[in-house]
């Protein structure tokens, strides 16, 4: 089982910030912004490339409605999500990574 299910499944602890039945968003445990949130379906697709687009669709909704609990929807946020060796993808489980609280720069992509 990967680590994000292990996470949905209680077995290894999480900072939530927000929780549906579908989707789980938590804090990033090694944050690269001040606030650093990771939105993850309960269900496992191991990346976006794979994810049917209807999931992705009620996704859209919910890092929404992350984005308003945060606080962030006026000053701004960047939401990110890699895939595969070549997108920098680390854990094979679908996951967006919401970044705010901070100017978290313009450019798209970093080495
Ligand atoms: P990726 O590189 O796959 O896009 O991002 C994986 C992210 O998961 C990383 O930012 C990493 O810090 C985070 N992460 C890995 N293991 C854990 C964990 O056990 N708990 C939490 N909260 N975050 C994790
Ligand atoms: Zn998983």
């Amino acid at each position: 089982m990967c680590i994000f299910c292990k996470i949905v499944g209680g077995e290894i602890p999480n900072k939530t910030v927000l929780e549906n039945d579908n989707f789980l968003a938590f804090e990033d445990i090694n944050p690269s912004a001040k606030v650093h949130v990771l939105i993850i379906p309960k269900a496992h697709y191991d990346s976006f490339d794979v994810t049917p687009p209807e999931i992705i669709g009620e996704m859209t909704s919910f890092v929404q409605d992350v984005a308003s609990k945060l606080g962030v929807k006026e000053s701004g946020y960047r939401i990110i999500t890699n895939i595969g060796k070549h997108g920098g993808q680390e854990v094979p489980h679908l996951h967006f990574h919401l970044l705010a609280g901070e100017y978290v720069g313009r450019l798209v992509g970093q080495k």
